[in-house]
């Protein structure tokens, strides 16, 4: 099962609870739910990490998934050295086996108790499922500073002027804690030109573990979306290294730190009057100009206030009340000197 833990899943055939020994008895494996697998090395101390890694949240997004799958048979086989605790998630499996991005509702949309608005979504109870997951595998993790992880791929529909860019969600917390410099670190090594971060709270599965479970977290978006065995590999050869560095608890090639982007504003469609000023498939991170009108609905319009703002998931089909974009500002160098 575990040299073909995407095949396995696909073919729903697996019973909770079934487990087991890989890498001549050096991993302990365990199949917690469809598409959920527990791996841990044979000695597990507090200096442990656990690194919760998790593709399919949208399940036409096949790149990530395939390489998790090459990374669970890697680990199985000893071909890959196990130095953490790794819970791997494959997100919407019933959305994989129809290749669509999901079937009622954006499973990334209805994390931190939002799938209780929609319970009728065949998406509710995978987000619920998934949620309790994360919580059951963080309660046994360590809470030494840098213990706890959370990867979660993806794949752009859209063009970007970054190709492969990271999403860090908003951090709630009194302290007002700034990034850490472990995950920027690591995103390097990925070689992620660009972090884009949040400042509300959203409902992704990224957000929720770092709100609920104590993880260093982001969302990867790592190039364009492809039907299975039909993706480029090698495109993703930077971020698959990183993800199998951070397994193995080998030392990270230097690389050149990313830039970095903070959310200053969003675009909100106000009623179906709504006009995009800008093309549909504009890429994301595409910068305008101070002055520049984005968007313009009845006697609202959104007008670039800064020197420079990126414009980043663009969608002027949302309803009205809804986000039909955002706006970023480059904060490198503060962020940078600020890490933590
Ligand atoms: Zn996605």
């Amino acid at each position: 099962m575990l040299d073909d833990f995407l095949g396995a899943t696909l073919a729903g055939t697996r019973a909770a609870g079934e487990h087991g020994l890989g890498a001549r008895g050096t991993v302990r494996w365990q199949w917690l739910d469809e598409g959920v697998l527990l791996l841990e090395p044979a000695q597990v101390s507090e200096a442990t990490r656990s690194v919760l890694l998790s593709a399919g949240v949208h399940g036409d997004e096949t790149a990530p998934i395939e390489l998790l799958s090459k990374i669970v048979a890697d680990i199985a086989a000893g071909r890959l050295a196990l130095a953490c605790r790794v819970l791997v998630v494959l997100g919407n499996v019933a959305a994989m086996r129809a290749a669509t991005r999901y079937q009622d509702d954006d499973l990334n949309r209805l994390f931190g108790g939002r799938h209780a608005r929609v319970p009728q979504s065949r998406e509710a109870p995978r987000a619920v499922a998934l949620e309790a997951a994360a919580q059951r595998f963080f309660a046994g993790a360590s809470t030494a500073p840098g213990a706890r992880w959370h990867l979660d791929m993806h794949t752009a529909i859209r063009a970007s002027a970054f190709e492969q860019f990271a999403l860090l969600p908003y951090i709630d917390n009194a302290t007002g804690a700034a990034p850490a410099r472990a995950m920027f670190e690591w995103l390097a090594d990925a070689r992620i030109a660009a972090v884009l971060i949040h400042t509300e709270k959203g409902a992704t599965y990224s957000s929720f573990t770092a709100d609920h479970c104590g993880a260093m977290a982001c969302t990867l978006e790592l190039g364009k979306v492809r039907p299975f065995g039909e993706n480029d590999l090698a495109r993703f050869a930077h971020a698959d290294a990183a993800v199998r560095r951070l397994v193995a608890g080998t030392t990270k090639e230097p690389a050149p730190m990313p830039r970095v982007f903070t959310v200053i504003g969003q675009i909100t469609k106000q009623s179906d009057a709504f006009a995009l000023h800008v093309a549909a498939d504009v890429p994301n991170f595409t910068p305008f100009a101070r002055g520049t009108v984005l968007a313009e609905d009845g006697a609202y319009r959104y007008v670039v206030a800064h020197d420079e703002e990126r414009i980043v998931f663009p969608n002027p089909t949302v309803k009205p009340g809804l986000r039909a974009g955002l706006l970023v500002v480059e904060t490198t160098d503060a962020t940078l000197a600020a890490l933590v």
